[in-house]
């Protein structure tokens, strides 16, 4: 659930004035209360976000949309796209591409996404010290802050899924992974974006995609579509889990009904009965830690800032099939497709 600061203020002065004002947006109230802000020196908030709906996701067959690495060129077309879906989606966002995209992430914030967090810069955090890793988090918690105006995330994804025991502790909040990995940074092709997006999802899925990359955005309307033909509500990640609490530092990868999360795991060993489909890729070498409860696939290293020890793409993953192949039922094809 995100936080934020006087929704209930805004909200029932914009229902009590709508008639009022003719215009849900400006109440006199809430105009005065803007005014006094610029007033004094302070960005005037012109409204709240919406809260988390109530579904349950028990009940209704959910998946969740996110997008990662923006915001971006794409975004804005993306939250228009989705918009006219009636889809709620979760953009696990840079803090560093924030800045320049103010009115981007305050409009998500405006339209019931979720702001997620997903490091300042796009580093493998298993390599950062604790200090750099709680930096990258902090940073970005701010960035996305102060351009929502008072949204600070309560979810973190771990550049490359890369995550371990000692960053889960640093982050401090709870690790999404995901349950589909698109691979839509690798083959940039919108048709094909559109049919795994379509296909994969099952219920209480996390479904991964890029929205700096423009096939993937292209792909979304189809996505949309198919996915409604399947029977899916688009829900943000917390709105998926809602009823079932998220830990700080530990590593979620989709909703499993009605298991709790897993304990401690040894090693290398997989999540009871959650072996995270469509995920041919394991993260970086070191990785994945103990406490991981399924082996994420690797992500793309943001542009311009592939590191040292970001993952190969086609690296295996401990006990994947082959290197390269893609997993039992998924759909990806072969490189160069
Ligand atoms: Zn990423």
């Amino acid at each position: 659930m995100v936080q934020t600061r006087g929704f209930g203020v805004f909200a029932a002065v914009g229902v009590g004035l709508l008639l009022v004002t003719g215009c849900g947006h400006t109440p006199k109230k809430q105009a005065r209360t803007a005014g006094q802000q610029v007033a004094a020196g302070r960005k005037a908030p012109r409204a709240a976000p919406p809260p988390p709906r109530q579904i349950d996701c028990d009940k209704v067959q959910c998946v969740a949309l996110t997008f990662d690495d923006g915001p971006g060129p794409y975004t804005d077309r993306l939250l228009g796209t989705l918009r006219s879906g009636g889809a709620r989606a979760t953009f696990f966002m840079l803090g560093e591409n924030v800045p320049s995209h103010g009115a981007v992430v305050r409009r998500m914030a405006l339209e019931g996404h979720e702001l997620a967090n997903h490091s300042w810069s796009h580093p493998q955090l298993t390599s950062l010290s604790t200090a750099r890793v709680q930096s990258e988090v902090q940073r970005t918690q701010q960035a996305i802050s102060q351009a929502s105006g008072g949204v600070r995330p309560t979810l973190m994804r771990p550049p490359y899924g890369a995550t371990d025991k000692r960053v889960g502790q640093a982050v401090g909040m709870p690790l999404i992974l995901w349950s589909v990995d698109t691979l839509d940074w690798r083959y940039r092709s919108a048709s094909r974006d559109a049919k795994v997006g379509v296909s994969q999802p099952r219920r209480g899925g996390i479904v991964l995609f890029h929205d700096i990359h423009k096939p993937s955005v292209d792909s979304i309307p189809k996505v949309l579509d198919g996915l409604k033909r399947r029977g899916f509500t688009f829900v943000t990640v917390s709105e998926l889990f809602r009823g079932k609490p998220l830990r700080a530092g530990q590593t979620y990868t989709e909703a499993v009904v009605p298991k709790p999360p897993a304990p401690p795991e040894r090693p290398g060993s997989p999540a009871p009965g959650s072996p995270a489909p469509g995920s041919p890729t394991g993260p970086a070498p070191d990785s994945p830690a103990p406490g991981s409860p399924s082996v994420p696939a690797a992500e793309p290293p943001a542009p311009g800032a592939p590191g040292p020890g970001s993952p190969a793409p086609g690296s295996p993953a401990p006990g994947s099939p082959a290197p390269g192949s893609p997993a039992p039922g998924s759909p990806v094809p072969s490189a160069g497709q």
